[in-house]
């Protein structure tokens, strides 16, 4: 029997890409090949000149249409050439994560979202502001709690793809929400995190909810939404001298501090404000278990002087393509440089 092929690309939106998708039907056995569509309907081309190409990048079972249904995340090409689209902030990412391969590099990214019902986030009251932030973080109960039957079933069906969730929870901000992709390597998790958020939006669209990635969806006293991004190469997870390519990374990315912020997704500046759990966008810094620093090293890392680091900085709306490749081109290519003898992990301070 006939088949849907969901087709998915990232389009030409400014200043942040948004997702596209069309229907395609296969015969039985047929694999999903090259397509294409109308880029001058995307920001992506002229009218005179307007067919672009759909490649097939990552394919996966579609956990909505069920049966042999699938989705096809796609990369955007020029016509007639195989060259990479303008917008097509995966192939440079294919280049840097073949080029550093031999580290085994590691992604975790943790995609903070809110959901909105009209121009109110969900459950809000229809005058005035909920409670202040205190109990919504990793709360129960429907005082506190917005959208709970939404984040099931779009972790069921990430679960039905076969893509890497690792974990869901409440965020500070109510109606706010976040899961976890990882930790697997750099094309996967960005793949993965794009066809999540697809889902996302297309199991929210059945609820008559939307789910957005703004940063800094409500302005004052409520948390904004980020995607902190978990990384590791295989000598931080297992060298002898794992602490030390710790520290090496941490510093090395304290050497590119403006090169990164300002392609952690659009208005950085209105979230990393050094409040609300983060540290100012222009001022690096990082630090065991600190989640007022830039980059975070677990408490647990310190403790065993191996692990992995987390980038506090990319906003909910920032390209994993983009973001991956800078933290892999950045460290990897410092490592290959060798890495200088760390001090001894400082205690994180205790807890009051
Ligand atoms: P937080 O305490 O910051 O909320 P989470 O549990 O939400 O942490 O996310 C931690 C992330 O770190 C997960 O996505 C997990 O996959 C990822 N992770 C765990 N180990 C590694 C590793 N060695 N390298 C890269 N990422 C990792
Ligand atoms: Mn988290
Ligand atoms: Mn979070
Ligand atoms: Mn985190």
């Amino acid at each position: 029997m006939a088949y849907k092929a969901e087709y998915i690309w990232i389009d030409g939106a400014e200043p942040t890409h948004k997702l596209r998708s069309k229907t395609k039907i296969l015969a039985d056995g047929e694999e999903p090949g090259v397509w294409g569509f109308d880029g001058s309907s995307t920001n992506q081309a002229e009218g005179e000149t307007s067919d672009c190409v759909l490649k097939p990048a990552f394919i996966c079972p579609d956990p909505i249409r069920g049966g042999a249904n699938k989705l096809v995340m796609c990369e955007v090409l020029l016509p007639g050439t195989n060259k990479p689209h303008s917008t097509n902030s995966r192939a440079a990412l294919a280049v840097v994560a073949k080029k550093y391969a031999k580290h085994e590099a590691w992604f975790g990214i943790e995609q903070e979202y809110t959901f909105f019902e009209g121009a109110r986030p969900l459950g809000w009251p229809e005058r005035g502001f909920p409670a202040p932030q205190f109990g919504y973080y990793c709360g129960v109960g429907a005082d506190e709690i917005f959208g709970r039957e939404i984040v099931e079933a779009h972790s069921d069906a990430c679960i039905a793809a076969g893509l890497a969730i690792s974990g869901t929870n409440a965020e500070v901000m109510p109606a706010q929400w976040e899961f976890q992709i990882g930790p697997v390597g750099p094309l996967e998790v960005a793949d993965q995190m794009w066809v999540a958020r697809w889902l996302l939006y297309r199991i929210a669209e059945d609820f008559g909810v939307t789910a957005t990635l703004n940063p800094k969806p409500v302005a004052g006293d409520w948390n904004g939404a980020g995607a902190h991004t978990n990384f590791s190469t295989i000598e931080m997870r297992e060298a002898d001298n794992a602490w030390d390519y710790i520290d090496g990374a941490c510093k090395a990315l304290g050497e590119k501090v403006m090169e990164h912020v300002q392609n952690y997704g659009a208005g950085i500046e209105q979230r990393l404000t050094g409040r609300h759990e983060t540290a100012p966008w222009n001022k690096f810094s990082y630090g065991v278990s600190n989640r007022a620093a830039s980059i975070r090293i677990p408490w647990q890392v310190g403790v065993d002087r191996k692990g992995y680091i987390e980038d506090r900085r990319p906003n909910a709306n920032m390209d994993p393509y983009t973001v991956v490749r800078l933290i892999t081109d950045t460290v990897c290519s410092s490592f290959a440089k060798g890495v200088a003898k760390a001090p001894a992990p400082k205690k994180a301070a205790a807890r009051k």
